[in-house]
């Protein structure tokens, strides 16, 4: 794919990439976190080589694996509503494609590496409590289940960034941090609307034939509807993330057209957050005043999104095409709508389908809101209650059912559902609970738990980083370390006070 040579900061034009060599991190350098899974199942390499010198240099700029040409991406974006010109990958470098034994091909890149001709006035180094977030999140989500980048490793160095303190509006120094991060591609939404927006259409084509042969093979290269098809996918697709970030609570918090992937996997941990209460109205980023980003916003915010696409896509689609396009995105908020339903369905336990599931949702969902209840633990306490315990509210053990049954309408809702359930033929309470303790997580990263793990991460004690890694690798088991840490319990009170922005 095109590229252009220089690590100079400036305003591209017509390319996709540009040469850009990582600016190694200063020893001495730590390994702070490294994802067995990921060095293991998607790199085929063992987990001895991370504990060596070679590894942490690898894997914080200093060296490059044999053959690769970093590349700094060349991308645009709509960010919070308006369409911010040339963006780019300012503090990443893309260090090459993997190929594994399974056959899958995997781009490495490298986060908080040094400037490229995209760092603006940013320094291109990432902090370390940022990293930490990423690396952990990155992990958990996959281990939830939903599409996303992988974070292989974390490297921590003594130097020292300087960065804004958002709580306090002071300024401080923080050490620097590399991820190693790993994606089927990087592409984004934004990466097609530069080239859409700069008039450059044959690049614009060349890149989106290229990423439909490698990213969406089951679409022919001769086929004159390709661009349509290939759109009507990234509309399926983004609707059914967004339904299952939904399902577990998640907001990214920053949900502009760069931070959109065109494979539909969550893509830049940044001020993202797990809803505790649940509340529709929540906003992860304290940045984000005006909420665009709420929780419950996402859903009409991929359309938005989406919509960005079409109109980069524009050129491309004939008369005809782009108004089928439209219908497809006509088709998203049903899309979505039935993938969030069959998840929730799901999240109660019901098999099939009636007319009332949709009632029984909402009236749950209702009275967690009027109740402030908490929306992980709800869910994973109907998934452990006994029919007996659930008739007789016995919520002595189940902090969250407590709360939320404290809601006047509790007895009907019970009603409703426990003879939905007795509707249920060919099922069993023990297989009901097991069902449903297989989609709703007792464990989430909460902003407290990765703040917890942050805080002594800043003074060298990385061991609940590696706790919380370790547990969120298995978040639908219930586990005894992670039960005396309290990840289940009621959120600690200092968790209310918590801040996240954009500060990374
Ligand atoms: P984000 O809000 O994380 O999606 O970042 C938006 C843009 O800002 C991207 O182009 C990033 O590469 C860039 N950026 C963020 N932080 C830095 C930094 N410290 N140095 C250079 N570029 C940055
Ligand atoms: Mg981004
Ligand atoms: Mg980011």
């Amino acid at each position: 794919v095109d590229v252009v040579d220089g690590n100079f900061v400036r305003t591209v034009k017509n390319c996709i990439f540009s040469k850009s060599i990582p600016t190694p991190l200063k020893a001495p350098l730590r390994l702070v976190a490294v994802s067995k899974d990921v060095i293991e199942g998607v790199l085929d390499l063992d987990l001895s080589v991370t504990q060596s010198d070679h590894f942490l240099h690898f894997a914080s700029g200093g060296k490059l694996p044999p053959g690769s040409v970093p590349l700094a991406h060349r991308y645009g974006g709509h960010q919070f509503g308006y369409w911010a010109g040339q963006l780019g990958d300012g503090r990443a470098h893309l260090l090459g494609q993997y190929t594994n034994r399974k056959g899958e091909t995997w781009e490495l890149q490298l986060k908080g590496s040094g400037k490229t001709p995209y760092s603006r006035s940013g320094d291109g180094r990432a902090v370390l409590r940022s990293s930490v977030r990423e690396f952990l999140c990155s992990e958990a989500m996959h281990f939830l289940g939903i599409p996303t980048s992988r974070a292989a490793s974390l490297i921590i160095s003594e130097e020292q960034v300087w960065r804004d303190q958002f709580y306090n509006g002071s300024v401080k120094k923080e050490r620097g941090a590399v991820v190693l991060r790993l994606a089927k591609s990087w592409f984004r939404i934004g990466s097609l609307e530069i080239l859409t927006q700069s008039e450059e259409i044959n690049l614009l084509r060349k890149l989106l034939n290229f990423i439909i042969k490698e990213h969406f093979s089951f679409i022919s290269s001769d086929d004159p509807d390709r661009y349509l098809v290939f759109f009507s996918t990234v509309v399926n697709k983004t609707a059914e993330l967004i339904a299952l970030w939904m399902s577990v609570g998640f907001a990214h918090g920053v949900c502009n057209t760069d931070n959109f992937s065109l494979l539909s996997i969550t893509i830049d941990y940044g001020p993202f957050g797990f809803m505790e209460s649940y509340n529709p109205k929540f906003i992860p980023n304290t940045s984000d005043d005006e909420g665009r980003y709420s929780i419950g916003a996402q859903a009409s915010v991929g359309l938005f999104n989406l919509e960005k696409l079409l109109q980069a896509l524009g050129p491309v689609l004939t008369k005809k095409q782009q108004h089928q396009a439209k219908m497809e995105l006509e088709a998203y908020n049903i899309i979505y709508q039935m993938r969030v339903h069959q998840l929730f369905r799901a999240k109660l336990g019901l098999l099939g389908e009636e007319d009332d599931d949709a009632y029984c949702i909402a009236f749950l969902l209702k009275m967690m809101e009027e109740t402030q209840s908490d929306f992980t633990m709800t869910f994973r306490q109907l998934s452990e209650v006994s029919p007996k315990q659930l008739h007789n509210r016995d919520f002595s053990q189940m902090w969250a059912l407590a709360d939320v049954s404290s809601h006047d309408l509790f007895p009907k809702w019970i009603h409703v559902y426990q003879h939905r359930l007795r509707r249920q033929m060919n099922d069993s309470d023990l297989e009901r609970q097991q069902r449903m303790k297989n989609v709703n997580p007792r464990y989430v990263l909460r902003n407290w738990m990765a703040e917890s793990a942050i805080r002594k991460a800043e003074n060298n004690d990385f061991s609940e980083v590696e706790l919380l890694h370790r547990i969120l690798s298995f978040p639908f088991v219930t586990q005894e370390t992670a039960e005396e840490a309290g990840y289940a319990a009621r959120p600690p009170q200092w968790a209310q006070e918590l801040k996240v922005s954009c500060s990374s």
